[in-house]
Formats: structure tokens, C-alpha cells, sequence
């Protein structure tokens, strides 16, 4: 079982923020933001790439409720989903960082090679 479906059924403890029958939203325990928070659905799917519309239709809502949750759906902030490998993705199980609580820079997006892939 991977790490976000044991963090699910609740076999590795985390701090929650916002719970339903579908998703769950928890601090990432290694923030890069003031407010950092991850947003798993709770079937395990791989990654965006394999996730239907249906499924994010829902994401959409329980990530716009958990910004609204914690405060930060005014003062703006960054979803991500990283994918494979050249997305940075460690832990294959979908989730959206959401990113707040300050300005965030977005230079680091920038760091790597922009020689084409195409
Ligand atoms: P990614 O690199 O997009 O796969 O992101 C994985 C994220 O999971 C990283 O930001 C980690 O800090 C976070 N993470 C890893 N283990 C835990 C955990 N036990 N509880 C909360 N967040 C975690």
C-alpha cells in the first residue's frame, strides 16, 4: 500500500485539515510555503495522468473548499501536481499541493535546461 493510501486509512498519522467520503487534505510535512497543504483522493490513482474528468471535477470543488477553509481563497495562491519523473512526483499517488500564505516566487520553475524537448 503506499504512503498516501496508508495516511488515508488513517495507518500513518497526519495533520488533517479537511475530510470527506471522496478526498482528503492534510499539512505536507515538509512545507515550502506558510501554508502548504496536500489534497489526495482517497481511491488511489497514479498520478493527473490517469485521473478521469469525473474525479477532478470533485478535486476541483474539495481544493477550492480547502482554500476557502483555510483562508487563503482571497489573498491567492498555487496549486501543483507533479507527474513522473521530470515532474519531480515522489510519492505516486495524486495529490495537489496547495501552495499559500504569502507571495510565492516562481523562479525556481525555471531552473532547468529550456534546450527543447521538441
Ligand atoms: P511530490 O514530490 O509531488 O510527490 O510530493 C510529495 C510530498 O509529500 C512532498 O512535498 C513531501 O514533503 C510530502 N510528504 C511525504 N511524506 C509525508 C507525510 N508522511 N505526511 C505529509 N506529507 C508528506
Amino acid at each position: 500500500m503506499c504512503l498516501f493510501c496508508k495516511i488515508i486509512n488513517k495507518e500513518i498519522p497526519s495533520n488533517i485539515i479537511l475530510e470527506n467520503e471522496k478526498f482528503l487534505a492534510f499539512h505536507d510535512i515538509n512545507p515550502k510555503a506558510p501554508v502548504h497543504i496536500l489534497a489526495v483522493p482517497k481511491v488511489h490513482v497514479d498520478s493527473f495522468a490517469d485521473v478521469s474528468p469525473e474525479l477532478m471535477s470533485d478535486m476541483t470543488s474539495f481544493m477550492q473548499e480547502v482554500a476557502r477553509e483555510v483562508k487563503i481563497e482571497k489573498s491567492g495562491y498555487r496549486v501543483i501536481t507533479n507527474i513522473g519523473d521530470n515532474g519531480g512526483q515522489e510519492v505516486k499517488h495524486l495529490h495537489f499541493h496547495i501552495l499559500g500564505g504569502a507571495k510565492l516566487k516562481w523562479g525556481h520553475f525555471s531552473d532547468a535546461d529550456t534546450q527543447g524537448h521538441f
